[in-house]
């Protein structure tokens, strides 16, 4: 297959772990016969220091006419006190409605070599593997009203969706659980809120087109409380912009290592950003040391979700876990007897496993 594939460093890190995606892509089109092609933007605060802003409209045009987008991180001290315009998250911001993303996936998996990083016991997160998908486009976020009242004693913020914004994000969840374990965990509080109402109602439909995936409907409290108590009755949780903004946090610390974290927004008809959960981490940036298996881990999660190419991203994904069970580490992660490596012999020892 054929791909062209957009690179945004970023800043930071980012400038860093790009390129161990880049390596990453460059093997998988040497093993399976594909052709990638790769053309790098500026975005964040570095693209304020070279155009004048956060989000140039030349990173927008080549964007578009990508199969799939790479981001590393934006952000940092820099350009903390840059008005809110030019602020390189603004960046981010833009792109993802530029492109019309409106899924937000978080697959959150613990591995064996890690847990003794995790806040939970070992044996309660062992077997937990499971995948937020989040709603990115609507909700309290982009609901107006949205403003202090006129006398200044009172707040309105609103939380709005129409039936066709669940509907997606309802059926990209579904279809993300036939790619897992069939299993759905939809996330409302349909005890209080109209909008979850509905949003129960679209998931009841919907699931009449998904015979092969069994639904579970859950309170956010309850979650919230499940996602800590047992996190391995969890296969695909959907849910609400808030709720998932809430949620993946919680889950995140699950495995004790912000460095492995992959996320991809997407739209329906495959094109999607993907990027780590972590940010520029600007305290380590420039020193060839900051985890890159997050990223590596993001473009496993374009290839399949973009390109199609489970067994590919799989191939990725199978050799990640093989060099952290090995004991290779970079300096973020702690392991017991591991071995403490940069990021470039982190990424060649991945794409050795591979
Ligand atoms: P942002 O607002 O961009 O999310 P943040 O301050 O919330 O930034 P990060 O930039 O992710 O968070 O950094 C949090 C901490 O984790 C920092 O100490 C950073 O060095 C560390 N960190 C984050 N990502 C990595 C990585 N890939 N490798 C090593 N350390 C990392
Ligand atoms: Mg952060």
């Amino acid at each position: 297959m054929k791909k062209h594939i957009v690179l945004l460093p970023g800043d930071g890190i980012g400038q860093e772990i790009i390129g161990s995606a880049r390596a990453v892509l460059e093997e998988i089109a040497e093993k399976f016969g594909h052709t990638f092609t790769f053309e790098t933007h500026a975005i964040g605060g570095t693209a304020v220091d070279e155009h004048g802003t956060p989000l140039p409209e030349e990173t927008v045009t080549a964007c578009k006419q990508a199969d799939a987008v790479l981001l590393g991180a934006v952000g940092g001290p820099k350009w903390d006190d840059l008005p809110s315009h030019l602020r390189p998250e603004k960046g981010l911001l833009g792109i993802r409605k530029e492109l019309g993303l409106f899924a937000n996936l978080r697959p959150v998996k613990g591995f064996k070599k890690l847990l003794g990083s995790s806040p939970l016991k070992e044996e309660l997160v062992e077997d937990s593997d499971l995948l937020i998908v989040r709603e990115l486009t609507g909700g309290l976020y982009f609901g107006t009203p949205s403003e202090r009242q006129e006398n200044g004693q009172s707040v309105v913020d609103t939380l709005y969706y129409e039936r066709h914004e669940i509907e997606r994000i309802v059926d990209k969840a579904f279809q993300s659980a036939r790619l897992r374990r069939n299993h759905l965990t939809s996330v409302d509080k349909a005890n209080v809120l109209e909008s979850s109402k509905l949003w129960r109602e679209v998931v009841e439909e919907k699931k009449t087109d998904y015979p092969d995936v069994t639904v579970e409907h859950m309170l956010v409290d309850a979650a919230a409380m499940k996602l800590i108590q047992n996190p391995a009755q969890f296969d695909v949780i959907v849910t609400e912009n808030m709720f998932g903004d809430i949620l993946s946090d919680e889950a995140s610390v699950l495995t004790g290592s912000l460095g492995m974290l992959p996320s991809a927004s997407l739209r329906s008809d495959g094109v999607g950003l993907y990027e780590p959960v972590h940010g520029s981490a600007p305290d380590i940036a420039g020193q060839n040391i900051a985890n890159p298996l997050a990223m590596i881990l993001s473009t496993a999660l374009m290839l399949r979700h973009s390109f199609g190419m489970d067994e590919e991203a799989s191939c990725i994904e199978k050799a990640v876990e093989e060099v952290v069970d090995l004991g290779y580490h970079t300096k973020d992660l702690k392991i017991t007897n591991g071995i403490e490596t940069n990021t470039t012999n982190m990424t060649h020892k991945v794409v050795e496993y591979m």
